[in-house]
């Protein structure tokens, strides 16, 4: 056993680390399949002053760390590349929620908390954590800030990012950088933990945060709308937000190919007639009575002809429809040859941008399919092609093509090649291509101030 190994195992307890190939092996794939590497040992630290030691024994034996969290992550950020030397520190085993303060509506929470039982905690006191994403159930608080998580509610409370009033990071040296706030005005100089969110973990070990909670609504109503086009959906994207403002708690958006892979269909909504679907979730944060009653009546007013909507009934009926939201990307991985991205674009350059590139990746493959869905109120598509003609299929130039003709059109319609997922392994050379050289030279030099010696998640993002 190499000798940086035997003294971070020394810091922990036996069932806090493992060296066995078949143990290690799940945690060096990504969610998708699409990473694989290997490593010798990954280490489960419980508390933070053990976080803490690890790191300090990294650095001064430069060995490389990869954060990890529920490993959900789409970018192939949360594993270890191939023969590196590379260790996994997962933060599962650092899941306590340490304090809720139900006056100042703040939580405390330890980063390996899985974001589905903090939601669930906090439902105890009437209160919600303002995230919400397909893989609640298993994504945990330090990647959600890693990744700065967009998911299905940006609408309503903004990103994470905004709602994270203080940080609890190890920085490479091992020291505990905490500001665990409760407090929503601090101007102390620079802020130092935007850094840390949406870092991926190339600049530290995130361990705890404060973040801000809402008060809990009384009940939710959700509407599934079929359209005919994209004109129509941005009318009614405009209508509602107009009619309902800050009661939309998600605006999802679905095309007719992305629907088409999903198996239920419970309610027997109308396909054929339709190019687009909307999930919309409409919540009463107003205490309203008849809050069903109140939202038919003010969608009264909506050109009806036009659309096929339905109004779920029940609490029941809002998880069905949701269900079918969720189940998206679970179908999709099952799909061979996909290419796929996520991709932001100003709602009004977004009609352009769907038109223009679904018209260009036609012309190079007419048997290709399109699935796009993704979190309308956001500008967020998650932009993916099926290749169907197997000799696109074997071409080793067929994704950097496709690639190409997106990323060209994000840029032309003045969006981001990244969304919500991140850079990762995936986005790296894109990244260096689109974000311009100034930007790239200023992330560079701040990851050296943070990680001069470059231990943490090597070979990701920068
Ligand atoms: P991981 O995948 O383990 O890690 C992600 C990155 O963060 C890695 O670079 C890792 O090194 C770093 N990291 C993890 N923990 C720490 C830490 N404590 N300190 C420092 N660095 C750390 N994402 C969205 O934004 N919106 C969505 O709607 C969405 N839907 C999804 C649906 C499904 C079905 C799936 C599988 C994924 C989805 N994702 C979505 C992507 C993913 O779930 C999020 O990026 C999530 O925030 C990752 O959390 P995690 O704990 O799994 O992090």
């Amino acid at each position: 056993m190499l000798a940086n190994i035997k003294k971070i195992i020394k810091v922990l307890n036996k069932n806090e680390y493992s060296t066995e190939k078949e143990v290690i092996k799940p945690y060096c794939v990504d969610w998708r399949g699409d990473y694989k590497g290997t490593s010798s040992l990954i280490v489960h630290p419980s508390t933070v002053e053990k976080i803490s030691k690890i790191v300090k024994i990294c650095n001064f034996t430069r060995t490389p760390i990869i954060p990890q969290g529920g490993n959900t992550g789409l970018v192939g950020g949360s594993v270890p590349r191939r023969n590196k030397g590379e260790i996994i520190l997962n933060l599962g085993k650092l899941d306590k929620i340490r304090k809720i303060n139900l006056t100042d509506k703040t939580i405390t929470v330890e980063s390996g908390c899985i974001l589905e039982n903090v939601k669930k905690e906090l439902s105890k006191f009437n209160m919600v954590f303002p995230l919400s994403l397909g893989s609640k159930g298993s994504c945990q608080i330090g990647g959600n800030i890693a990744t700065n998580a967009g998911g299905v509610n940006v609408i309503k409370y903004g990103s994470l990012r905004s709602n994270i009033l203080g940080l609890e990071v190890v920085s490479s040296d091992g020291k505990v950088f905490s500001e665990l706030n409760d407090i929503k005005k601090n101007n102390t100089g620079l802020d130092l933990k935007q850094l840390f969110i949406g870092s991926e973990g190339i600049l530290g070990i995130i361990t705890a945060a404060t973040i801000r909670i809402f008060d809990k609504p009384q009940e939710r109503i959700v509407l599934w709308v079929g359209i005919r086009n994209f004109k129509e959906t941005l009318k009614l994207y405009e209508r509602i937000t107009a009619m309902f403002q800050d009661q939309i708690t998600s605006f999802e958006l679905m095309n007719k190919k992305s629907i088409s892979i999903i198996k239920q269909n419970e309610f027997n909504f109308k396909i054929a007639n339709n190019k687009i679907f909307c999930l919309i979730e409409i919540s009463n944060f107003q205490k309203i009575d008849d809050f069903g009653d109140f939202v038919i009546n003010k969608l009264s007013v909506l050109d009806t002809e036009k659309m096929e909507i339905i109004v779920s009934k029940s609490e029941y009926e809002n998880q069905v429809i949701w269900n079918l939201r969720e189940s998206i990307p679970v179908e999709e991985r099952k799909i061979g040859s996909i290419i796929k991205h996520d991709v932001s674009i100003p709602l009004e350059n977004m009609e352009n941008f769907i038109k223009t590139t679904e018209l260009e990746i036609k012309q190079f493959d007419r048997m290709s399919e399109i699935i796009n869905f993704g979190h309308l109120g956001d500008n967020n598509l998650h932009y993916n092609v099926v290749i169907n003609n197997p000799q696109k299929i074997k071409s080793s130039s067929t994704p950097k093509i496709i690639n190409n003709i997106i990323f060209n059109n994000v840029m032309k319609n003045k969006g981001s090649i990244s969304a919500e997922h991140g850079i990762g392994q995936l986005r790296k050379k894109e990244l260096f291509e689109f974000k311009g050289k100034a930007s790239i030279k200023a992330m560079k030099s701040i990851k050296k101030i943070f990680d001069p010696r470059n231990i943490f998640n090597p070979g990701k993002v920068i």
